[in-house]
């Protein structure tokens, strides 16, 4: 069958006067974002309280298309369907046989209809639609059988302004549209973690910037050109991204040279969050998001992590944090994201990594042996600040 148009299925719990715009609105932009990369022409529209998408070109490939709309948040289904004009019901049992007949050669099948009239003025309602053209299928391929419990094929046939004939629904990736709640700041390291609580923020319809430290010479260009490509490969995800790379050398350095080792990862951390926030708040972000997930690693035990907290004042989205690492990887290898992610490059976590980390550090200890970097680390915040070099992934 060579479908030349959709319907794109979404939640629509919630979705009542302002917001139900706000939300269509935002699909139909991510929609036509997401088919730039397809072959082909596309007009995205409302229409009736539905988001269809009309092939215009000649060609298009069909499974391009299908895998471009599973990156757009907000669809729960896509169904490529047949249109036809309202026409009476004689015509439209003949184009109901007709699809069934293309669409599905093996007959040895159970099918039910599923009609629905939105409109009153049809010559027939739903109940009168389902039993007429589940006889006239019946009548056109008696291999049939009828099953209005758990068919094999159910026929929706959706008769608005023009008749709907669909009954393959190919699933969405579900959430709500990018651009729908707010904007966050990413810290994405080269790990398994950030790309996907990147990914899983996004999908509540956040849009993501995001922030990497690196700290040269110790962390390598490959290391930060992995985190360029694990960026961009989320984006495919969350649109656009602007990637704010720090050069955290210097602050690291200090740390190094005036903490206590055990406690330089959870000092390290702070200062990442702290940069974070200050990012966030002049690029216009509501919220951070790490990759953290409890007890995975001694920084992020439940202590760990109310250290770390304590230095922000915005929000911090952790959607990780009751994850095991297998579920987040199962993620990861979903979004494409873990070949990647296990490239062997080293990042700042794990050249300036004690042997013995604190897993339970306490509040009052820590700012106190933070003290001890009192003497430069203004001028060493600002300069960090000021390397902030952007980079636009798209
Ligand atoms: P990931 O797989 O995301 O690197 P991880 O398990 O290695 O996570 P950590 O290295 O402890 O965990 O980092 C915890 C979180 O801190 C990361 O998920 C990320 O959000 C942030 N983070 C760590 N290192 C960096 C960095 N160099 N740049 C930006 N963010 C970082
Ligand atoms: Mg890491």
């Amino acid at each position: 069958m060579n479908y030349r148009t959709f319907l794109i299925k979404y939640a629509e719990i919630g979705l009542k006067g302002k917001n139900r715009y706000v939300f269509e609105d935002a699909l139909v932009k991510q929609i036509n974002r997401a088919l730039k990369r397809c072959e082909g022409s596309f007009d995205v529209k409302r229409t009736e309280g539905r988001v269809t998408i009309d092939v215009t070109s000649e060609d298009y490939d069909f499974d391009e298309t299908i895998a471009a709309l599973q990156t757009v948040f907000g669809i729960t289904g896509i169904c490529p369907v047949v249109v036809v004009d309202k026409v009476p019901y004689a015509e439209l049992s003949k184009e109901v046989v007709k699809y069934f007949d293309e669409v599905y050669p093996d007959k040895n099948k159970t099918f039910k209809v599923f009609a629905r009239r939105a409109h009153k003025d049809y010559e027939m309602d739903s109940m009168e639609l389902n039993k007429e053209l589940g006889h006239d299928i019946l009548e056109a391929f008696p291999e049939l059988t009828v099953d209005v419990h758990h068919p094999e094929i159910q026929i929706t046939v959706e008769v608005r302004n023009v008749i709907y004939i669909y009954s393959e629904i190919l699933p969405g990736p579900g959430g709500m549209p990018l651009g729908t709640n707010g904007k966050a700041m990413l810290l994405l390291s080269g790990g398994i973690d950030s790309p996907v609580a990147g990914y899983m923020i996004a999908k509540r319809g956040v849009v993501i910037d995001a922030v990497y430290f690196h700290a040269p010479p110790y962390t390598s260009e490959r290391a930060k050109q992995k985190v360029v490509d694990l960026a961009k490969l989320i984006s495919k995800y969350t649109g656009p991204i602007r990637l704010h790379v720090i050069n955290f050398t210097d602050i690291q350095l200090a740390i190094y040279e005036k903490c206590p080792h055990e406690e330089l990862t959870i000092i390290m951390r702070r200062y990442m969050m702290k940069i974070a926030e200050d990012l966030a708040k002049a690029n216009d972000c509501q919220a951070l998001v790490t990759g953290e997930s409890l007890g995975q690693v001694a920084s992020q035990t439940i202590h760990a992590l109310g250290v770390t907290n304590e230095v922000c004042t915005l929000p911090v989205f952790r959607p990780l944090i009751g994850f095991d690492k297998q579920d987040i990887i199962d993620i990861s290898e979903k979004i494409n994201t873990f070949e990647t992610s296990i490239l062997p490059f080293e990042d700042c976590c794990t050249i300036f990594v004690a042997k013995h980390p604190v897993t339970k550090p306490n509040l009052e200890i820590i700012k106190r042996h933070e003290e001890s970097l009192n003497d430069n680390i203004d001028e060493l915040y600002k300069k960090a600040i000021e390397s902030d070099e952007v980079i636009s992934i798209w």
